[in-house]
């Protein structure tokens, strides 16, 4: 196992800590939030530690196509016809509040915009 020690989202992906699983492929893995913020609210992490986009685009660009791509799958599973939104916090000021690289998807409701 690759996972960084004490990184929450590696514990999920690697099935130490249980998480509702959406989706998943060879290198990614969908599951759902623990405090919903829509009726649909999915997490799309790579199965691989990257603490952040920056990380990640610094090191295996390719892996944002592959995480995007679940992400719409996501969708299209949770039936988001009408829309949905693809978020992805980075770095203190945006609150990411975990340091593993994740893409929210958010659906089942109008959603407001901007965010706060
Ligand atoms: P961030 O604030 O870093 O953009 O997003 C982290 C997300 O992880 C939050 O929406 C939070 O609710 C979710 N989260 C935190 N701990 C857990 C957990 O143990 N399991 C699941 N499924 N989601 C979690
Ligand atoms: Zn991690």
């Amino acid at each position: 196992m690759s996972a960084v020690q004490d990184c929450l989202f590696c514990k999920i992906s690697a099935g130490v800590i249980p998480a509702d699983v959406v989706l998943e492929s060879d290198l990614a893995i969908a599951f759902r939030d623990i405090d919903p913020k829509a009726p649909t609210h999915v997490l799309v992490i790579p199965k691989k530690h990257f603490a952040d986009v920056t990380d990640l685009m610094s090191n295996d660009p390719d892996l944002a196509s592959e995480l995007l791509t679940l992400a719409t799958k996501v969708a299209e599973h949770e039936g988001l016809a009408t829309g949905y939104r693809i978020v992805t916090n980075n770095g203190e000021d945006s609150g990411q509040s975990v340091a593993h690289v994740h893409f929210h998807v958010l659906g089942g409701r109008s959603l407001s915009w901007p965010p706060g």
